[in-house]
């Protein structure tokens, strides 16, 4: 969301998570220190309009942070990778779907009528009181082309992922850099693998989902919709991205055993991160380098 009296001097890519959290939103407290709220990822190249990527449950607090009173107008697109209740139960507690100074672009991959008719449904009684037709916002409806779409400075491609029902993977590539969104995702389909690796290539952040670890994959688990940190160190490395973060933690992870995963995961490929709620991550390009990204990390105590 940008407000109306933001200059746009800032020409970085900021990437932030508000919910990390893959199924279900885990208020206990061995897990809030990675987060307990499920996946909210936003993006905003300078002062432009935010780009948010599906509704979990990190969507409220971001909606509480951009509905300030001083607030004139607000814009954003919120990108969705499919429907499962952990990517969409956010939005009824969003707040700028209340306000009348708001205007959401809301994109998915589907035709812009299914997308509209999915949202307003989970709206509808008896899930929740309101439905969002009655609501104030401006809201448009739209299907990503497959070649792309332009939001802004940003360049949106979607690609195909393996997840029951169907989900879409998103690269987002500006100017200061470029990010790719995998998650739901299963490994093991060689051509929508390929093509995935294809859509990340050379991608300065790979944010991919990790729900199981192999073991538990392996033991349990193969054909939940879902992958591991090795098969995102293994993608990092084929499409020679710059860093890999880890997302969609297990409702069942613990803080304490993240740290052991980043470790083994880290042997596999360096560069490599645990996505966690409110740690945002700066991109910029360094001119007098040429092309090549400098990555300026900003940790929040
Ligand atoms: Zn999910
Ligand atoms: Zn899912």
């Amino acid at each position: 969301m940008s407000r109306t009296d933001q200059t746009g001097s800032d020409k970085r890519l900021k990437l932030e998570f508000w919910g990390v959290r893959g199924s279900i939103a885990t208020p206990e407290s061995d897990k809030l220190r990675t987060g307990g709220n499920t996946p909210c990822t936003v993006l905003q190249y300078g002062s432009e309009p935010l780009v948010i990527i599906d509704a979990g449950t990190g969507l409220r607090l971001l909606g509480r942070q951009l509905t300030s009173p001083e607030t004139d107008v607000l814009q954003a697109s919120i990108l969705f990778s499919h429907f499962h209740w952990d990517h969409i139960q956010g939005l009824p507690f969003f707040g700028p779907i209340y306000s009348h100074h708001a205007k959401l672009q809301l994109y998915s991959t589907l035709k812009a009528e299914s997308l509209q008719k999915i949202v307003e449904l989970q709206m509808n009684p008896p899930f929740f009181p309101l439905p969002l037709k009655n609501t104030p916002a401006v809201r448009s409806y739209n299907q990503t082309p497959t070649r792309g779409c332009k939001l802004g400075s940003l360049t949106i491609t979607p690609v195909r992922l393996s997840h029951p029902g169907g989900a879409s993977g998103y690269r987002l590539e500006s100017p200061a850099g470029s990010v790719i969104y995998v998650s739901d995702h299963e490994h093991g389909n060689a051509a929508i693998d390929d093509a995935i690796a294809e859509h990340a290539a050379g991608a300065d952040i790979l944010i991919y989902d990790a729900h199981f670890t192999p073991d538990e994959y392996e033991r349990s688990y193969k054909g939940w919709g879902h992958s591991t940190w090795r098969e995102g160190a293994r993608l990092a490395n084929r499409a020679a991205v710059g860093e890999l973060i880890l997302f969609h933690h297990s409702p069942d992870r613990t803080d304490r055993e993240l740290p052991t995963i980043l470790a083994d995961a880290r042997l596999e490929f360096a560069n490599t991160e645990i996505a966690r709620e409110n740690q945002p991550i700066l991109l910029a390009r360094d001119r007098g380098l040429g092309a090549q990204p400098v990555t300026v990390k900003q940790r929040r105590a």
